[in-house]
């Protein structure tokens, strides 16, 4: 028996037993997956979750009901990989051996990497919806808010969801309208970007929407300290912003086991190469999902199109073959925009979102780079998606991993770019 272990039993690591238990023959591979916690978080739900629009109901549900048939569930926490010796290492001590290892341990916010984010402040006035417990927090801290300075703010990229910041900015105005208190609030974005987003197109339409929603922009914005006596934000170069409430997404990091492990980069993300996901440093170890360095996105969306092309080269890889430098980026948004309205981009590694329908080219339903109330329904349909298709690694009849072009309004100045490079 070979042994195929998976570390991490959240969304790539649950999808990847799922597609692997039908691929590998039972007689031959004994597949195994680690995870510390016995709940699985749907992520996506924490924006919602502030505003009381998702109860704890709709995002926590047992990782186990997940793993399939036929795998193994070892709730144990990962002390480190030791790569030479092809072993994973348990805080417990005990020691896991392995013939192919898939790493997918994820990212997770540091608050404790930004001087004084954690001091006395610290889910009083300054909070995180990137865990439950802080998506939990900032929901009683929104019932008690009277008015202010609601300041929503990005420590440094790259982070989970990179839209989550904006889409909470946005959810803000329209629950802040409906409580009548958005005359009472200033609301103030705070990004490291120069823009609203990453892409320059989306950039320029989400920053106009921010506009028209009477939202302040506050753009390169390098944080160095949290005051929480005088309850400000201070930059590297002395730039202050003053919060009565903070909503901030600290630096997002891989987990401390990769570091250990020596197999991380400065925020323990894995070097992996982006179109195969094998690890750049061991021909052995695949990475998925939030753990990579891969310049995709950080998103579920991601992780399931590329644990469609890495079970592919799972089984390359066994089989002796050449991989498939088949993973090009591929990531779906939704962007919930309030109001019963969302935007939702599709772009990859090559490129950036622009306007057109999507799956299907001309018909939609879903439209790119416009805000529409089918986009809103998609966003909230990908809940029920997320634990009944993604999850069990089912497939999704007309959305293909590779990103399409076709249904996209490419502009002449970006087609004229790729036609000279
Ligand atoms: C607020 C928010 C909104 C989001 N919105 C969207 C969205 O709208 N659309 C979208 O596609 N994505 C969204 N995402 C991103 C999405 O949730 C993540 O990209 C996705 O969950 C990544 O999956 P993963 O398997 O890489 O990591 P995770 O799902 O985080 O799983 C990592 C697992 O590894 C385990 N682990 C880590 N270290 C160890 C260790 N040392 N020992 C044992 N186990 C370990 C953890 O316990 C965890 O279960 C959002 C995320 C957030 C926070």
């Amino acid at each position: 028996m070979k042994n195929l272990l998976i570390l991490g039993a959240g969304t790539a690591g649950t999808m990847m037993a799922n597609h692997l238990r039908k691929k590998l023959p039972r007689e031959a591979w004994r597949l195994a997956v680690v995870d510390q916690y016995p709940k699985h978080y749907y992520q996506p739900g924490f924006l919602f979750m502030p505003f009381g629009l998702y109860s704890e109901a709709d995002v926590v549900k047992p990782k186990k009901k997940f793993i399939p048939r036929g795998v193994d569930y070892v709730e144990a926490k990962v002390d480190r990989v030791d790569a030479d010796r092809n072993q994973v290492l348990l805080a417990s001590g005990e020691a896991l051996n392995y013939d192919v290892l898939i790493i997918a341990t994820g990212a997770k916010t540091a608050p404790d990497q930004t001087d004084g984010m954690t001091g006395q402040d610290w889910r009083k006035r300054v909070f995180d919806f990137y865990t439950f417990e802080g998506a939990a927090a900032l929901n009683k801290a929104l019932r008690d808010w009277k008015g202010g300075r609601l300041v929503v703010h990005i420590s440094e990229m790259p982070i989970k969801c990179p839209v989550a910041p904006l889409e909470f900015a946005f959810l803000a105005d329209w629950w802040l309208a409906k409580q009548g208190l958005r005359e009472k609030t200033e609301l103030v974005y705070v990004t490291p970007l120069p823009g609203a987003f990453t892409k320059p197109i989306c950039s320029k339409v989400l920053g106009y929407m921010l506009e028209e929603k009477r939202i302040r922009v506050v753009t390169d914005f390098n944080i160095g300290r949290v005051d929480n006596d005088k309850h400000k934000i201070i930059s590297w170069d002395e730039k202050e912003v003053p919060y009565d409430l903070l909503v901030t997404v600290p630096t997002n990091m891989g987990d401390a086991a990769i570091e250990r492990s020596g197999l991380g980069d400065e925020l323990n993300f894995i070097p992996t190469e982006p179109n195969t996901l094998q690890s750049k440093a061991h021909k052995n170890i695949f990475v998925i999902g939030d753990a990579t360095d891969v310049p995709a996105s950080k998103a579920g969306s991601v992780a399931h199109f590329e644990a469609e092309v890495l079970t592919k080269n799972i089984l390359h890889f066994i089989n002796g073959e050449a991989l498939e430098r088949d993973f090009d980026g591929h990531a779906n948004c939704f962007i919930e925009s309030g109001y019963g309205k969302a935007f939702l981009l599709d772009f990859n590694y090559n490129l950036q979102p622009v306007q057109g329908t999507y799956p299907l080219p001309g018909i939609g339903p879903f439209s790119l780079l416009k805000e529409s109330r089918i986009n809103h329904w998609g966003k909230l349909s990908f809940r029920w998606i997320y634990w009944n298709v993604l999850l069990k690694a089912l497939p999704m009849p007309g959305i293909g991993h590779r990103m399409s072009r076709i249904g996209k309004q490419i502009p002449a100045e970006i087609l004229q770019a790729e036609a000279t490079a």
